[in-house]
């Protein structure tokens, strides 16, 4: 459905993005992940025909962003980081504006603003002035108006950033219902967003495209091996050794007393040593690291086999940490920047 090959954009001695090269399948929902300034938006504008690539081309459903602008163009629904929204409109005013810029005939535009209304759950304020509304609905609106002329491609930049607990729950289902019959593409630096909503994602990284693939193969390729995590009293101060030469381990490192309170801790357990152990997959441990217990006196309090998160994996690829805010995590089954224009830039 969408194939970018080479995409650059450089801004005067800087280059923002770099080699980018993807494509997305009809249907796909794929996610866009990186650190902040990594790239996203700028590739997410080149995408959408938005911003002029330096160098690189993007083809939509066949048609060449840029040989044939207006029929690529057609195919894709843009919600942009910053939605330009009339806050004196009304709702249904303002999509019915939205249709008329999208070329969309009277008839064509009649038809579509309630179906869009209905998708989109606004039918409560379709006649509410657009500065009255919530920002959760604001951002509804935008997602109806990047709908309404019937792309079958949907791109979204960071669309939940800036919203509450409730409001980022409500738009995130909401992006699954409208996936359902479209190709989604999704930029965040939100980690369980990604998880939540994408099948595939591409990690970028100061412009350049460092890993890609499903979140399993990304936590796989990125770990290579897992981590048992034991709890050992009595340990030798040479545990860390003695453990890191047994076949299979990869990494051996003690732990302090961090992820619990000491409080919490029965005595036993404050007495206790911390290990975390990489292993390959290919070889399981657990038997070999519990007889070398037992021959070194240690007493095993625990053994626990520690799965590798997409946190882990983006904070080894990219060094820096993702943003995981605590209403993310409460809400499992899960801001806008202004962006300086160019003087380059295609005008919407
Ligand atoms: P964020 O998550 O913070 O929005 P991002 O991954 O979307 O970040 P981009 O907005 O694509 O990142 O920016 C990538 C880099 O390009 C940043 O270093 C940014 O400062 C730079 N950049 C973006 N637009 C311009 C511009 N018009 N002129 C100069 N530099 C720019």
């Amino acid at each position: 459905m969408i194939e970018a090959q080479g995409l650059t954009r450089r801004y005067g001695e800087f280059t923002a993005v770099e080699g980018i090269s993807f494509s997305v399948a009809d249907g796909e929902i794929l996610g866009i992940l990186g650190p902040n300034g990594a790239g996203k938006t700028t590739t997410i504008r080149m995408i959408t025909g938005f911003l002029p690539p330096s160098s690189g081309r993007v083809t939509v459903n066949g048609h060449d962003l840029f040989h044939e602008p207006i029929k690529a163009r057609r195919e894709i629904g843009y919600l942009p980081e910053t939605v330009a929204l009339y806050g004196e409109m009304r709702v249904s005013e303002y999509l019915a504006y939205r249709a008329q810029l999208e070329g969309m005939s009277r008839g064509d535009a009649r038809a579509a603003i309630p179906r869009t209304i209905d998708s989109c759950l606004l039918g409560d304020v379709s006649h509410q002035i657009i500065s009255t509304l919530s920002k959760g609905y604001r951002q509804r609106v935008g997602l109806a108006a990047a709908i309404l002329h019937g792309p079958r491609v949907l791109v979204l930049d960071e669309p939940t950033v800036g919203l509450d607990p409730k409001q980022i729950i409500a738009i995130r289902e909401l992006i699954r219902d409208l996936g359902q019959k479209r190709t989604l593409m999704i930029s965040t630096h939100i980690l369980p967003e990604v998880e939540q909503l994408c099948r595939r994602v591409l990690i970028i990284d100061r412009g350049r495209l460092i890993a890609e693939g499903t979140p399993t193969e990304l936590r796989e390729q990125a770990q290579g091996s897992s981590i048992l995590r034991l709890t050992v009293k009595n340990a030798t101060p040479d545990i860390v050794d003695i453990l890191a030469r047994l076949e299979g381990i990869e990494s051996a490192t003690e732990r302090s007393e961090n992820d619990q309170q000491i409080a919490e801790l029965s005595p036993e357990e404050r007495a206790a040593t911390r290990v975390e152990l990489g292993y390959s997959q290919a070889i399981d441990p657990r038997e070999t690291v519990f007889r070398t217990a037992v021959e070194q006196g240690w007493v095993l309090l625990e053994m626990v086999e520690k799965k590798a998160s997409l946190e882990d994996v983006f904070v080894r690829l990219t060094g820096q940490e993702a943003d995981t805010p605590a209403d993310v995590q409460a809400n499992m089954p899960a801001e806008p920047t202004t962006i300086e224009t160019d003087s380059e830039e295609v005008a919407s």
